[in-house]
């Protein structure tokens, strides 16, 4: 944004008003016109308050890069479920991997006591190493809808191949598009065009334009609602796996009105740590969380060392 002052007028007074707005700004003058450059990190504050301060000749703004994520409105709605600003937080729960139809269906009811909604697992999982767990694949896809139907629950599940887009579709109420994958466009397409709600997991370098881009290809391809999911940033301290990023959670939830989830458990990477970083992401203005489940930790095929008991899942909403 660049407020242009007025030349007959003091533009260390219109300085001060910006801010005390909140605004972060910067100084430029051309020959006697002073105007001011706001930095992206300030406040948020609408543009009528800046154009009513005394001195301010105009307001200019660059468009939005992402009109259609501006405008989708909150809560959005995932097969019944409202999700988002104005709309009571949401439980997913459930294992890294699918092992098994009877572990995914003993879940699924564990999960559902403790007022989870949906029932997350992966059929398909992004391994970093090619010699790990790689999945069940379509199987484990039919295991989750079917535990899940079965104990009053939604899927959500992740996509990795745009080959896979329909029948992964056809399995999910909201389709996961993971981390690693938030700028594969081809498979945010893929999965725009399956007409299914989508959440987009923050890439571990992105910046919040970058993920609200990504955001905004689903809609802009088709997709009819799309919820982001902060999972943690690339830190420098190896003492967590990642770095939960809450004010991109504020910046989103509280500020902007978007939905958007938590995912403590990839965030942080540490079964004692799931919880408090939870409940710090809804006081922070999540609308849900996302959390990874296991019955038997210590034999899970993935991620085992930042799974819950199910029975823990009663620490994150209020009664
Ligand atoms: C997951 O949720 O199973 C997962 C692989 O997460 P992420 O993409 O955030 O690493
Ligand atoms: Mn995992």
């Amino acid at each position: 944004v660049i407020v242009r002052v007025k030349s007959s007028e003091d533009s260390s007074h219109v300085q001060r008003a910006l801010v005390a707005l909140g605004l972060w700004v910067e100084r430029f003058e051309d020959d006697s016109q002073v105007s001011f450059l706001v930095a992206a990190h300030s406040s948020a504050v609408e543009e009528a308050a800046v154009r009513a301060i005394p001195g301010v000749e105009s307001v200019a703004r660059r468009p939005s890069l992402h009109p259609r994520i501006d405008a989708q409105s909150s809560p959005i709605d995932i097969a019944g479920i409202s999700l988002g600003p104005g709309a009571p937080p949401v439980l997913m729960a459930g294992p890294c991997a699918v092992e098994s139809e009877a572990q995914i269906d003993e879940l699924a009811q564990r999960i559902a006591r403790y007022g989870a909604r949906f029932l997350r697992g992966g059929a398909y999982k992004p391994r970093t190493s090619p010699y790990s767990f790689q999945g069940h694949g379509e199987p484990a896809l039919g295991w989750l809808r079917r535990a899940a139907d079965r104990h009053g629950l939604k899927v959500v599940t992740e996509v990795l191949e745009p080959g896979d887009a329909p029948r992964v579709a056809e399995a999910a109420d909201l389709v996961q598009i993971g981390s690693r994958n938030m700028q594969n466009f081809a498979l945010l397409k893929a999965v725009a065009h399956e007409r299914k709600p989508v959440m987009v997991k923050r890439g571990v370098a992105a910046t919040i334009e970058e993920w609200l881009l990504a955001g905004e290809y689903c809609l802009f391809h088709g997709a009819p609602a799309v919820v982001f999911c902060e999972r943690g940033v690339r830190g420098f301290d190896p003492s967590t796996r990642n770095l939960l990023d809450l004010g991109a959670v504020a910046l989103l939830g509280q500020v902007q009105k978007r939905p958007v989830v938590v995912d403590p458990s990839h965030a942080c990477g540490r079964r004692d740590l799931v919880v408090p970083l939870g409940r710090a992401a809804l006081a922070a203005g999540a609308s849900g969380l996302l959390i990874e489940t296991h019955l038997d930790p210590g034999r899970a095929l993935s991620d085992g060392s930042q799974a819950l008991a199910p029975e823990l899942l009663d620490q994150f909403l209020d009664p």
